[in-house]
């Protein structure tokens, strides 16, 4: 294979840049850019300081530390270095070029990773956690893809499919000696066997979406009448979060997106520019605009105005909110209520109304609790075990789920035993699809092609 090398370090100016190098030709390209202070023989986990030079010229380039990894204890198995230089564009991209000029290839997009899962120090499931995360939103996700990358989850999911294996080997057995005493215990332990496997996955999709949310935040959009307090709900919250992670504008029409995070719920609030827009006295949110903006949400966070009587409006918009995922928060707390809190509550549910003030930012902390609820369930699923929260390994997990309740039945309508081997080998190889134990060269291509160079 040959010699790969790119900037693993963000672009930008920061304090250092680190350049990172793989390959059997490692050590020779090193040795004839880097002039270390004092020479010494490699050895592995160590690090040289020195000067990297233009190899032609002579001329130094940056003052350097170099730290050496020996094959195969390195992130990819193979030689490697990382050229801790200072930070800054040029400097970085000179470094690269030297060496690239002597004999290394740019690095693709997570090239790293894939020769660290290629070689077999990794499996694909912890591949993908590294680039989840790179990707990383939010901390909740953070700290899940650490856990992924640990091998929870891969651990989980091969314990499954190695289940399912054996289920088809006690099968296979009875197909080629159909004793009937092995075929009475083998139905049994076969049908229990293929149960478990099936509740295991029921549970593992069940908090996908959870994972999903982790991931990519719940998508919320606030809806209300003008002059119930949107914007100033809006800026409440934005206030009271932890870290603002980016808002930017869409460059198509005025929507811009703000995300936040919430206790530990990220947030995505859609299509606040309207919100923002009230401000500007530009123009008022009304009921039509509310309903668009409904379609497109996870959950629709409906303000009201405590201190007046419900009015048409109101109601068309409760209306609309009606059957989809929402919470009603009764604004303006501090002013004397006139609404009926209670019929409210019998109309959404109990727990789904919340009194509130943007103003005072009374009541806040009750609407982040209620979320952390509403997407984690209880306490436990938060601490708990590791949530799938790639698409593609919730979308495998399902097909696998489904041949496996296609084996049930089959097992359940006395089908010949061959049947229930092809509907289980269907799932186990999904579930190999998930781990990389069954996968096609193109599938990991496209993978780790997702990734950012360097990693
Ligand atoms: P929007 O049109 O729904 O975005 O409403 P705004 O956030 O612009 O609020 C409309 C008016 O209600 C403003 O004068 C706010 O100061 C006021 N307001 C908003 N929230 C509260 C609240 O909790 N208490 C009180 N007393 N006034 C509020």
């Amino acid at each position: 294979m040959s010699t790969i090398a790119a900037i693993s370090t963000a672009p930008g100016n920061a304090g250092i840049g680190i350049i990172r190098l793989s390959g059997e030709k490692c050590f020779e390209i090193i040795e004839k850019i880097f002039v270390p202070k004092k020479k010494s023989p490699v050895v592995g986990y160590s690090m040289k300081y020195g000067k990297i030079i233009n190899s032609q010229t002579k001329e130094v380039i940056d003052e350097v530390l170099v730290s050496y990894f020996v094959a195969p204890k390195s992130y990819t198995t193979e030689n490697m270095c990382e050229i801790n230089s200072h930070g800054g564009t040029i400097i970085e991209h000179k470094i690269l070029e030297e060496c690239l000029k002597n004999g290394a290839v740019l690095a693709e997009p997570g090239e790293f990773t894939k020769r660290a899962f290629l070689n077999g120090r990794i499996d694909l499931i912890q591949a993908e956690a590294v680039m989840d995360i790179i990707k990383s939103r939010s901390e909740a996700s953070l700290k899940m893809a650490v856990r992924q990358q640990d091998g929870q989850l891969s651990k989980k999911i091969k314990g499954l499919r190695r289940n399912l294996l054996d289920i088809v080997v006690n099968l296979e057995a009875v197909i080629d000696y159909p004793e009937e005493d092995i075929e009475e215990i083998t139905f049994n332990t076969v049908s229990e066997g293929m149960e478990r496997v099936k509740q295991e996955l029921e549970y593992l999709l069940k908090h996908a979406h959870t994972g999903k949310i982790l991931r990519e935040g719940l998508q919320t959009v606030i809806v209300g009448r003008p002059n119930v307090g949107k914007s100033s709900l809006l800026n409440a919250l934005l206030s009271e979060e932890r870290a603002i992670v980016s808002e930017y504008a869409g460059t198509t029409r005025d929507v811009i997106e703000e995300q936040l995070l919430l206790g530990s719920v990220p947030l995505v609030l859609v299509d606040t520019a309207g919100i923002r827009q009230t401000e500007d006295y530009v123009e008022k949110i009304g009921v039509a605009r509310s309903k668009e903006r409904l379609d497109k949400a996870e959950l629709a966070v409906v303000v009201l105005d405590g201190s007046q009587t419900l009015n048409e409006e109101d109601e068309e918009i409760l209306n609309a909110v009606a059957g989809k995922p929402c919470v009603i928060i009764v604004n303006k707390g501090d002013r004397p209520q006139v609404n009926d809190l209670t019929a409210l509550q019998k109309r959404f549910g109990k727990d789904r109304v919340l009194l509130l003030s943007a103003k005072t930012g009374g009541g806040l902390e009750q609407f982040t609790a209620w979320l952390q609820s509403y997407v984690y369930g209880s306490e436990h699923a938060i601490s708990g075990g590791a949530y799938v929260q790639n698409t593609r390994h919730e979308n495998l997990l399902r097909e696998a789920l489904l041949s496996v309740e296609e084996a049930i039945r089959a097992a359940a309508s006395m089908l010949p035993y061959d049947c229930l081997v092809i509907d289980l080998h269907k799932a186990i190889d999904a579930m190999g699809l998930i781990t990389g134990d069954t996968l096609q060269d193109e599938i990991i291509n496209e993978i780790f092609s997702k990734f950012c160079v360097g990693k």
